[in-house]
């Protein structure tokens, strides 16, 4: 089976219509959706913004679905230089730009119980996923750390600290806590966003106009993905 979560209803209810076999269920007010998608079995959920949703849908849908991986798909604020609205972002680890215990010695980002401060992704599914990118689209496709935190990104400042932390590409606010609970479950994931904004001054405005169609970009992506399996 495969696991799907997105934080907002713009990022799944594309791939929802398409789910065969319909069956929703249910738990902690998310709703699991189960059924055929092209054949594939899966489960799609909508978890809501930040770290908290994220992790708990994450939980939920192992435990109950034990799906064989989970993929993180939507939309996120671009912070690498070149990066341009509807731009990919593909991770190749996550992380938590505002877990911060470095007062008490550590690195700023260091997560106890993931015991790093970055998260791998699954090389396997970051490959199927641009190949499946570069198939339905031609924007231009970044791989690198993608950031997760409960704050949307809107300043040079904040903007500039991630970068110059942690070095990465994207921000967003569920990638990270999605893979921090994958890693704890021994559970493949791997996270695809689509630019949105560039988390800068304007990244408010930016985000209204270009959220739903960078989401039907990943949409796209996710869908051809499924297929290619
Ligand atoms: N649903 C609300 C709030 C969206 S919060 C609304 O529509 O107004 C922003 C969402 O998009 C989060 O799920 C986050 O993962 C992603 N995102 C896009 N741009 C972002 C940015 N600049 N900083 C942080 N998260 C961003």
């Amino acid at each position: 089976m495969i696991g799907i979560i997105g934080a907002m209803d713009v990022e799944v209810d594309g791939i929802k219509k398409n789910i065969e076999d319909l069956k929703t269920e249910e738990v902690s007010g998310i709703k699991f959706c189960t059924g055929k998608l092209f054949g594939k079995d899966v489960v799609v959920a909508k978890c809501g913004e930040g770290k908290v949703n994220s992790a708990m849908t994450t939980q939920t849908m192992i435990i109950k679905y034990n799906p064989d991986f989970i993929i993180n798909s939507g939309v996120a604020g671009g912070l690498h230089p070149d990066m341009k609205v509807m731009d990919i972002a593909i991770a190749e680890d996550v992380c938590e730009h505002d877990f911060d215990i470095s007062p008490l010695g550590y690195a700023p980002g260091f997560v106890p119980q993931v015991e790093d401060v970055k998260t791998n992704c699954d090389k396997s599914l970051n490959d199927k996923i641009e190949n499946c990118a570069k198939k339905v689209c031609n924007s231009t496709i970044f791989k690198g750390t993608i950031a997760s935190g409960d704050q949307f990104i809107a300043s040079d400042e904040q903007r500039g600290r991630i970068k110059t932390l942690f070095g990465a590409i994207a921000a967003e606010m569920e990638g990270a806590s999605i893979g921090h609970v994958c890693k704890l479950n021994n559970k493949r994931f791997t996270v695809l966003r689509v630019i949105s904004d560039n988390a800068d001054g304007s990244a408010d405005m930016s985000f209204d106009v270009f959220a739903k169609k960078a989401a039907d970009i990943s949409i796209n992506i996710m869908i051809e993905f499924v297929k290619s399996l």
